[in-house]
């Protein structure tokens, strides 16, 4: 028997399986004679075809993620500039192979080139779009079958091949390439599958492995007693995993009988699963970033309603609280020149960015007041650090409310609330007499609190820590002022999505939580399981 080898990668979805390692066969080329160039128009004619419709029918299934992924390769194919430079290379002669091979690498290299992120993340795309295509060209057989439990490996994984499989059969997949921020790393993530990516060249396949996204592990050959702890664990998260999904159906109420609001926080409102929505209390914090970032151009009034209109139809009468654009120094907009500051986070953020562009506000405030007769919509304020921020930000409202007023057009003032996350607004939380409710953002309230970057790692990351006693007081402050004042105070930061975290925060007081969706059922159930 092999010994057991370790490899490290990067979690891009969290989970542990144990099972047989399969790998997937690359995309190939048939290297056969050029039939005439008529043949070979119609094998690739006939390949996109099928392309076209296997796409097609992975779309039906998809949720809303997956769909709009796939959609992207759909108009792809439909595009007759896709074949441009393929049908003269086929015309002289070329294997349709070649030339359509040639062509998309041509096209995977240039998106991956793009100084815009969007088009940087369809590279992925692309180059799924290829294989697909290689693979009809190629009489590619079906995808391979797997055994249950399997682990799959692959040098890289497009989403569209990820979407073929059952992966509620297969234990998890592993990548040599690939990355977190990927297409496929947000549908393994939404669908709750166990992914590793960048763990370099496997010399394996076939044999058994553990997959370990947790600590970011691929063991190939487990010893037994390695196979016995991870069984171990495995069994331990699936009793937690089975005790959050029983929670998630429960209301959560804490052991006294007192009602704790569970929310949900969207980042982006496609990758939301409607059954976690409607198994929430409502939504505690909607990033609207995803609005603006990745995209060619500014969203205008128009885009942003129906975005904030469609949330909550979906909510289904549950609160949406809708942050405004948290944006400035590090995240550059499309179109939009910002200052280059030497510390961004201290810089032009949030609000402040806000307050000194109407321009980019405007038109997200006017789509928030007629937003505002839909539904029970509360918008808060990103990087408040004192209270004319908030006076500002509160006449822009009532100025552009008056405006669609005088024009007829349906609107109203929502609550209109404040992110906690500056020291400054928590140390001082009694002069913000004019906010509706707070709502703690603990990732940046901890930043800033000790001076250690939210992303760092080492010793610097591990000062960032929310259960800091100066933390700690900093939300006591909050929640006393918020009790006194008969207004809400919510934590919406990552430490509400973390059962250590829900213990200190409702040791705290603090009795509204808003959290990452796939967190719901576990924070339910540290709710129901709290004293
Ligand atoms: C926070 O700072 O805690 C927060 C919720 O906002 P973001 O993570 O988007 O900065
Ligand atoms: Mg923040």
């Amino acid at each position: 028997m092999s010994p057991e080898r370790r490899l490290t990668g990067e979690v891009a979805s969290t989970g542990l399986a144990i099972g047989p390692l399969l790998r997937l066969a690359e995309a190939g080329d048939d290297a056969g004679p050029a039939g005439d160039p008529a043949t070979e128009r119609d094998r690739l004619d006939a390949a996109m075809d099928a392309a076209r419709s296997g796409l097609a029918a992975l779309a039906e299934a998809a949720d809303a993620m997956g769909a709009e992924i796939l959609e992207f390769q759909l108009a792809m194919l439909d595009d007759p500039a896709l074949t441009e430079t393929i049908l003269p290379a086929i015309a002289e002669g070329a294997l349709a192979t070649a030339a359509w091979r040639t062509a998309l690498e041509a096209l995977v290299a240039e998106y991956a080139a793009a100084e815009d992120d969007y088009f940087r993340a369809r590279s992925a795309d692309m180059a799924d779009l290829r294989d697909r295509v290689l693979g009809h060209l190629a009489g590619a057989a079906a995808e391979v079958e797997a055994a249950d439990g399997a682990i799959l490996l692959a040098r890289d994984l497009g989403p569209s091949r990820f979407l073929g499989f059952d992966w509620r059969r297969l234990g998890g997949a592993v990548l040599e390439a690939g990355s977190r921020t990927s297409h496929v790393a947000m549908l393994a993530r939404a669908r709750g599958v166990p992914l590793l990516t960048g763990v370099g060249p496997v010399a394996a396949g076939g044999g058994e492995a553990v997959l370990d996204a947790v600590d970011g592990l691929l063991v190939l050959d487990p010893a037994a007693a390695t196979r016995a702890a991870y069984a171990a664990r495995r069994e331990g998260a699936d009793a937690a995993a089975a005790a959050a999904g029983e929670a998630l159906a429960k209301p959560a109420v804490l052991r006294s009988g007192e009602r704790v609001r569970t929310q949900v926080n969207v980042d982006d409102p496609a990758a939301l699963d409607d059954a976690l929505l409607l198994a929430s209390d409502g939504v505690g914090l909607m990033r609207t970033e995803f609005l603006f970032l990745g995209r060619d151009r500014l969203p205008d009034e128009a885009a942003q309603l129906a975005a904030y209109a469609d949330l909550l139809r979906r909510a289904a009468g549950r609160p949406v609280t809708v942050r405004t654009l948290d944006v400035g120094g590090d995240k550059p907009l499309p179109g939009v020149s910002l200052p280059q500051e030497s510390n961004p986070f201290l810089g032009l953020r949030g609000i402040r960015l806000c307050l000194e562009r109407p321009d980019l506000f405007r038109p997200q405030v006017r789509a928030l007041l007629r937003a505002a007769p839909l539904g029970p919509l509360k918008v808060m304020l990103p990087m408040v650090a004192v209270p004319d921020e908030l006076l500002e930000a509160r006449a822009l409202f009532a100025a552009e409310l008056a405006d669609l007023e005088a024009r007829g057009v349906a609107a109203a003032m929502p609550a209109l609330g404040i992110m906690v996350e500056v020291p400054a607004a928590a140390i001082a939380i009694e002069r913000f007499e004019d906010a509706a409710f707070f709502s703690i953002g603990t990732n940046d309230l901890v930043q800033y609190t000790l001076a250690a970057s939210r992303d760092s790692g080492g010793r610097v990351g591990r000062l960032a820590d929310p259960l800091d006693p100066a933390v700690l007081r900093l939300i006591a402050g909050v929640v006393a002022c918020g009790r006194a004042s008969g207004r809400e105070v919510g934590v919406c930061g990552d430490m509400a999505s973390d059962p250590q975290g829900v213990t200190a925060l409702l040791d705290l007081g603090v009795r509204s939580l808003s959290v990452a969706p796939a967190a719901l059922g576990r924070v339910k159930a540290a709710v129901q399981g709290h004293g």
